[in-house]
C-alpha cells in the first residue's frame, strides 16, 4: 500500500506520527509528510490504523496495482 498525507487538511495534531514513527514525520512547516511512498506489509495494520485516527482525513492511502 501507498500514503501521501495532503498539507493542506493537516493540523498537525501529531496523532500518525506518534503511531507509525517510521512512515509519518513531521516536516518544517509543522505537519505530517509520509517518509516513505511504499508502506512496508508489516507496518500496513498501523498506518490504517492512523488513517482512521486523523481527524482530518488528510492521510489518504493510494491503491497499488
Ligand atoms: S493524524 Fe492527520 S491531522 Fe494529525 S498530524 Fe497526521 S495527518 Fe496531520
Amino acid at each position: 500500500m501507498k500514503v501521501t498525507i495532503k498539507e493542506e487538511k493537516c493540523m498537525g495534531c501529531g496523532s500518525c506520527p506518534s503511531l507509525v514513527p517510521d512512515v509519518f514525520d513531521f516536516n518544517d512547516n509543522g505537519f505530517a509528510y509520509a517518509k516513505v511512498e511504499t508502506v512496508p506489509t508489516n507496518l500496513e495494520e498501523e498506518v490504517k490504523e492512523a488513517i482512521d485516527m486523523c481527524p482530518t482525513g488528510a492521510i489518504i492511502e493510494e491503491k497499488s496495482e
